[in-house]
């Protein structure tokens, strides 16, 4: 999948997005940016935003 324009890092480039059984991953194809989340895991994320209100 392609997306245009949606590069993080140099916004202008087209972002290829492909996802296999390890993971997702992105990848510029015009300055080279990738990004996988192969390893890391966003499951552990406790949320501690309670606020009390008394
Ligand atoms: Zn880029």
């Amino acid at each position: 999948m392609l997306y245009f324009n949606s590069c993080p890092k140099c916004s202008k480039g087209t972002i290829e997005y492909s996802e296999d059984s390890q993971g997702k991953s992105i990848t510029c194809l015009m300055c080279g940016f990738s990004k996988n989340s192969f390893s890391n895991s966003p499951r552990s994320s406790s949320r501690r935003n309670k606020s009390k209100i008394s």
